[in-house]
């Protein structure tokens, strides 16, 4: 008899984007005549820029002549991309980082789901609260996360870290010891920050209790304001206890060619039942050969070409597009009074429902009233409560109209 992994059946269903698909669609077939405005998608709106398919071009030249045409890459990467990464992402800021360290992938969803594997099953995990869901899912699906509480609406084996307006969106260090601790900022969903102090604790934490930190940088081409660590190995031993995720998704609109990469320093170890050291970068290689055939040559060059001269001005451009709406989207809202957060070295921004509503309400009530699409924060985990998310993603004269029906409606 063929059995499952019943750590599957524990996952509970995301209606999330599901729910609001069928409300927009809903109100759409009620309200012809209404113009809805979205700005609850988390992708990119603007193509790639034009050094990215001219990239593309070339390289689909080579991939048509025999002599320049190629197959299988290495599984870790191309030597060109890494070496761009090396210097571009990491060199600037006074940060050495091998080639051999770098593995590039096609998302950091995948890595960030897949990391889990070296892993063991007995680890505890800290995430924060709200979060993004990729975290959690994977490792319910690694059976880690024991069975789910409705009540509390928690799995209970995992530590969450709630980040709300009360302790300022700051996790604070777990009570209790945990292993694996998720940290993703810029942060998705809430668009806040941690500084080089805040950052510094957790780092200081996984030292002292031989955990490991599962940095997510998704969105660091957002960061704006000085003081805020681009990576999380400008500080200070980070390399013994850290892997970054970094990706070309939201910094070089490449959500739909798909390229990431992932940096497992040389110093990071983690330990066996009986505390004998692994070197973590020796087990990821072990397990992308074995897994992984590579990112497409095409695409490698792609992502190569954003470290150009040319390269940095044109994605900087789209990234300043995305930037000048959150900013229109955080200022818009202040101005009707609402509580604001991120938005500033992030495309989300997140806002306090007015009291008496719960995030699904604040939902349809914009949705009627405005003709706006969010997101509830209740669908990133319940300290999501309370709080509603609109993205800097949608175009500049939509984000314009929808401010301006936001504060028409006071
Ligand atoms: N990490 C975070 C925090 C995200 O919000 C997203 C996408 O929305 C991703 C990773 C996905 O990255 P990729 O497109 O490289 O898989």
């Amino acid at each position: 008899m063929i059995t499952i992994n019943e750590n599957y059946l524990k996952l509970q269903d995301s209606y999330l984007f599901s729910t609001i698909a069928k409300k927009v669609t809903k109100f759409q077939e009620e309200n012809p005549d209404k113009k809805v405005i979205k700005l609850g998608i988390g992708d990119v709106t603007l193509p790639i820029v034009p050094i990215v398919g001219k990239a593309i071009k070339e390289a689909t030249e080579e991939m048509l002549k025999k002599e320049t045409f190629r197959g299988y890459g290495p599984e870790q990467g191309y030597d060109f991309l890494r070496e761009k990464i090396a210097i571009n992402d990491y060199q600037k800021l006074g940060i050495t980082i091998q080639k051999d360290e770098i593995f590039v992938s096609d998302g950091t969803k995948c890595d960030t789901g897949n990391i889990g594997e070296i892993f063991s099953k007995d680890n505890i995990i800290a995430i924060t609260d709200p979060v993004y869901p990729v975290y959690l899912d994977t490792n319910i699906m690694a059976g880690r996360t024991g069975d789910y509480h409705p009540n509390k609406k928690q799995y209970e084996k995992v530590v969450y870290l709630e980040t709300t307006a009360e302790n300022n969106f700051i996790p604070e260090l777990p009570k209790e010891k945990v292993d694996m601790i998720y940290l993703c900022f810029p942060n998705n969903p809430t668009g806040t920050v941690l500084n080089k102090l805040e950052l510094t604790k957790w780092v200081t934490y996984a030292k002292q209790n031989k955990a490991i930190i599962l940095f997510d940088g998704a969105y660091e081409a957002f960061i704006e304001e000085e003081g805020i660590p681009h990576s999380i190995y400008e500080i200070e031993g980070a390399k013994e206890v850290a892997i970054e995720f970094r990706s070309f998704s939201k910094t070089a609109g490449f959500t739909g060619l798909r390229c990431a990469y992932t940096i497992i320093p040389k110093e990071l170890k983690a330990y066996t039942q009986k505390g004998k050291e692994v070197n973590l970068n020796q087990l990821w290689s072990r397990r992308q050969c074995t897994k992984f055939n590579g990112v497409p040559y095409i695409t490698q060059r792609a992502a190569q070409s954003i470290y150009t001269k040319e390269g940095q001005k044109q994605i900087q451009e789209n990234i300043q597009y995305y930037k000048e709406n959150a900013k229109r989207i955080r200022q818009g809202l202040q101005k009707a009074g609402y509580t604001v957060f991120g938005g500033k070295n992030a495309p989300y921004i997140w806002l306090k429902v007015p009291n008496g509503y719960t995030s699904w309400e604040f939902f349809d009530y914009l949705l009627e009233t405005a003709n706006i699409v969010g997101t509830p924060g209740s669908g990133f985990g319940p300290s999501g409560e309370g709080y509603f998310r609109l993205t800097a993603f949608a175009s500049k004269e939509n984000t314009i109209e929808a401010m301006e029906r936001i504060q028409n409606l006071k």
